[in-house]
């Protein structure tokens, strides 16, 4: 399934109501779209929804750091991370930290932050308007200290590309493909809770093996495939004479972690989540 967990109506300070929102994104063909107007929740239940998904959310400010709570049934009262998280997952929902470079979220702040799925990698947003809209370096951080931490791709769109903004469209930008069982909203938080995804903005990841010491990947055609891990450990492949479609690493046993960035030509990415490796004892 694909989808965009975050996103802004005319509720809060997004350009489209929340029927024009969800169109656009039936339109782009997501099966699944979290609405998280600004400390508010967006009432899903009254709009037309056949054919896509609408997870219920909420994007809670806490002062610079911004979570996005998804699949919750009512607003969300707490000022406080822990809190946020707790009263999210008693609703039935999940919590990320949304764009943790746009915030200057420093790594101590997202230590402290106990519980949530993972980190926006990529807003679309946040990236078009700023530049500031990965966030490789802190998800790489977290991961080297065994943090088990999920990567996502978003819109946060607001402007959708309408005129005021003067500056390329922020839809279909940033998103996530899902493995489900079955296409319904309890199979697709059950396996967004196990990292049964990769985030993209273009890219795509056609499979993806681990097999003895070996990791194979393949992809749509890309530049390059980078395996990414703890300090100097990972390799990068480069395409040559035509555009690389697989790649396989050989673990070393000490990485603790191993995840994989696609580019393709365009400079477009698309991140797998980290292969946690016990090692060697
Ligand atoms: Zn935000
Ligand atoms: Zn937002």
């Amino acid at each position: 399934m694909k989808g965009n967990l975050h996103s802004h109506t005319t509720n809060s300070d997004g350009l489209l109501t929340p029927s024009q929102l969800v169109l656009l994104y039936k339109t782009g063909g997501y099966d699944f779209l979290s609405i998280t107007d600004h400390d508010k929740l967006t009432d899903v239940e009254s709009l037309e929804h056949e054919g896509i998904i609408l997870l219920p959310g909420e994007e809670v400010s806490i002062g610079k750091l911004h979570l996005v709570a998804f699949n919750i049934k009512r607003e969300i009262e707490a000022k406080d991370p822990e809190e946020v998280i707790k009263e999210a997952e008693s609703q039935g929902g999940e919590v990320i930290v949304a764009h943790p470079y746009w915030s200057s979220l420093t790594i101590e702040d997202l230590e402290n932050i106990k519980g949530c799925l993972g980190i926006e990698v990529y807003n679309a947003t946040c990236e078009i308007s700023v530049a500031k809209g990965y966030a490789n370096v802190h998800w790489d951080i977290l991961l080297s200290k065994g943090r088990i931490t999920y990567g996502f791709a978003v819109d946060d769109i607001h402007a959708g590309g309408l005129i005021p903004y003067r500056r390329p469209s922020d839809a279909y930008k940033g998103w996530i493909m899902v493995k489900v069982k079955e296409k319904n909203s309890e199979s697709l938080m059950e396996s967004l809770r196990k990292g049964l995804f990769y985030s993209t903005m273009g890219p795509e990841i056609r499979g993806l093996q681990v097999e003895d010491e070996i990791i194979r990947v393949k992809s749509s055609p890309a530049r390059v495939i980078s395996f990414i891990s703890r300090n100097g450990l990972g390799k990068r492949f480069f395409a040559y004479n035509k555009p690389l479609t697989e790649a396989a690493y050989v673990m070393k046993g000490s990485e603790s972690y191993v995840r994989i960035e696609i580019e393709d030509e365009k400079g477009r990415r698309a991140w797998t989540n980290p292969i946690i490796i016990r090692g060697k004892e």
